[in-house]
């Protein structure tokens, strides 16, 4: 494998000018890479490709391992996939990281002093994208948490805070409501920071979380989060911090690494030489020094920071009194390149630990656990009888013979059945749960469905109830 060759994509929208500016960027810094071009995105999807890159494409992106790429433009609708996010699954890019700074006094923010990691979780949760409309009137997505999933971004966060010399790792999480999925990533986190006594923990309700984000930006350092979480309080504390246009990210995994910007295509301003490129630049920074090139970084870094603080500010951050000239893309680059090789004066410089290693991630062997079948909840599209769960519930229950036998009905996970209130409104949707007298086997829910088919009611799906170590692995209702 050629160290120095990496994958590049032009993108969409703005991508073609920040891309040219970050490439002239790394060729005038000396940074000594080869790159091998390929297509993604809204071209390719319109072309015919369901995933917005080629066959031959695909293949460059696996041999080189790495990536830098420009945005690019998911067009909206079914028939699409998110070629960001196959990309991150298909490779294994477990951690979404994006540093977060503000650039005060030279660029206008509230909170001068922002400095912050953000680690997201970036192969699972809704963004597993799995959705199926089940009736005419409800559609679902599946939030989908996986204990390794949770264990290798947590450890990630931890060991990303002890290689960089940080001090908090916090973990938001959604747990009060999603006592399963988010409660299980919050309880990973506090299993995960006993081994690192040396680093202080907290953790805040998403919700709340995002609010101090925008209000106190300051307190934070390493955050850890879900993916779409993830995704949301990154593009807050950015904004926050003085513009999307500024923060950059890496993807990285085991065996690759895909470095962007945290913003979009931003097709508003496509083509018009008004585009910050700081953040596919500080992107591209994160880039050199996980393949080594640390000294090249910190050049780079150190010349942005100039440029900054020499008040040549693209449009998104400039201001009156602050700024001292307003440039557009491709004089923003030739800023910066005249000053590669000096230093900021204002801002502190950027020193590097050139000796750094990518982050490893061990994880613990799977213990054993005892899972029993102990019921399943049958989902059913059914509106007859003025969508009455008493009535749904009598229906059913007269019916039914066997091991399982009818505990509740709930519908958007309210309890209608046997409990419940007239006033709660009812969709299409039913979920019917039944559990067993004894231990269930897979036979019994087999009888149950035919029984529902002798019903003439429709069973959309089905989801097994377990235990797990003898506690109830599912939600009350
Ligand atoms: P966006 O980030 O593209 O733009 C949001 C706002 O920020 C716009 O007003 C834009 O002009 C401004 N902005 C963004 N980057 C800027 C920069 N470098 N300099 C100056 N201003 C900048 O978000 P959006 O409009 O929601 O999304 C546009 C498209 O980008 C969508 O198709 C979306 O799917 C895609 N997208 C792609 C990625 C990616 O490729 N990683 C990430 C997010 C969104």
């Amino acid at each position: 494998m050629n160290t120095n060759k990496i994958t590049i994509a032009y993108g969409d929208g703005i991508g073609p000018e920040i891309m040219q500016s970050t490439i002239e960027i790394l060729n005038a810094a000396g940074a000594d890479l080869e790159y091998d071009v390929i297509e993604i995105g809204e071209k390719v999807y319109l072309s015919g490709s369901k995933f917005g890159i080629s066959d031959s494409d695909w293949k460059t992106l696996e041999n080189n391992k790495i990536f830098l790429k420009a945005p690019i433009t998911t067009p909206q609708g079914g028939g699409y996939q998110s070629l960001n996010v196959a990309i991150r699954k298909t490779l294994g890019l477990l951690a979404n990281v994006r540093p977060c700074i503000s650039y005060a006094p030279f660029v206008d923010t509230n909170f001068a002093n922002i400095n912050l990691v953000i680690v997201r979780e970036n192969e699972e949760d809704l963004y597993a994208g799995i959705e199926h409309q089940q009736t005419d009137e409800v559609v679902q997505c599946l939030k989908l948490v996986s204990v390794q999933g949770s264990e290798k971004i947590i450890r990630y966060a931890f060991e990303y805070a002890k290689a960089h010399n940080r001090q908090h790792v916090t973990c938001m999480s959604k747990d009060n409501i999603m006592k399963l999925t988010d409660g299980m990533f919050h309880k990973m986190f506090n299993k995960i920071a006993l081994e690192y006594p040396e680093i202080s923990t907290d953790h805040y309700i998403i919700d709340i979380g995002a609010a101090k984000l925008a209000s106190d930006p300051e307190r934070f350092d390493v955050v850890v989060t879900l993916n779409l979480y993830g995704d949301i309080i990154s593009d807050i504390a950015a904004d926050v911090a003085g513009s999307v246009g500024l923060g950059g990210s890496s993807n990285v995994g085991e065996n690759f690494a895909m470095f962007e910007a945290i913003h979009g295509s931003a097709p508003d301003i496509a083509g018009k030489d008004i585009a910050n490129p700081s953040g596919l630049i500080n992107g591209a920074c994160m880039m050199l020094v996980q393949m080594g090139k640390a000294s090249i970084a910190e050049k780079i870094q150190n010349a942005l920071l100039k440029t900054l603080e020499d008040g040549i500010h693209t449009g998104d951050i400039y201001k009156l009194g602050l700024s001292k000239e307003k440039v557009g893309t491709k004089a923003f680059t030739q800023a910066l390149i005249e000053r590669l090789g000096q230093l900021p004066s204002t801002f502190k410089p950027v020193h590097l630990n050139h000796d750094a290693k990518p982050i490893v991630i061990k994880t613990e062997p799977k213990k054993p656990i005892v899972k029993k079948l102990v019921g399943t909840d049958v989902f059913i599209d059914w509106s007859e009888d003025n969508r009455s769960g008493r009535l749904l519930g009598e229906k059913i229950s007269q019916f039914m013979t066997g091991n399982l036998q009818l505990s509740k009905i709930s519908n958007r996970g309210v309890e209608v059945y046997p409990a419940g209130h007239s006033s709660t409104f009812c969709t299409n949707h039913w979920s019917c749960r039944f559990v067993g007298k004894e231990l269930c086997e897979p036979k019994d829910i087999i009888l149950l469905l035919q029984q529902f088919e002798a019903l003439g009611l429709e069973v959309i799906k089905t989801e097994n109830l377990y235990t797990m170590d003898g506690q109830a692995a599912f939600s009350a209702a």
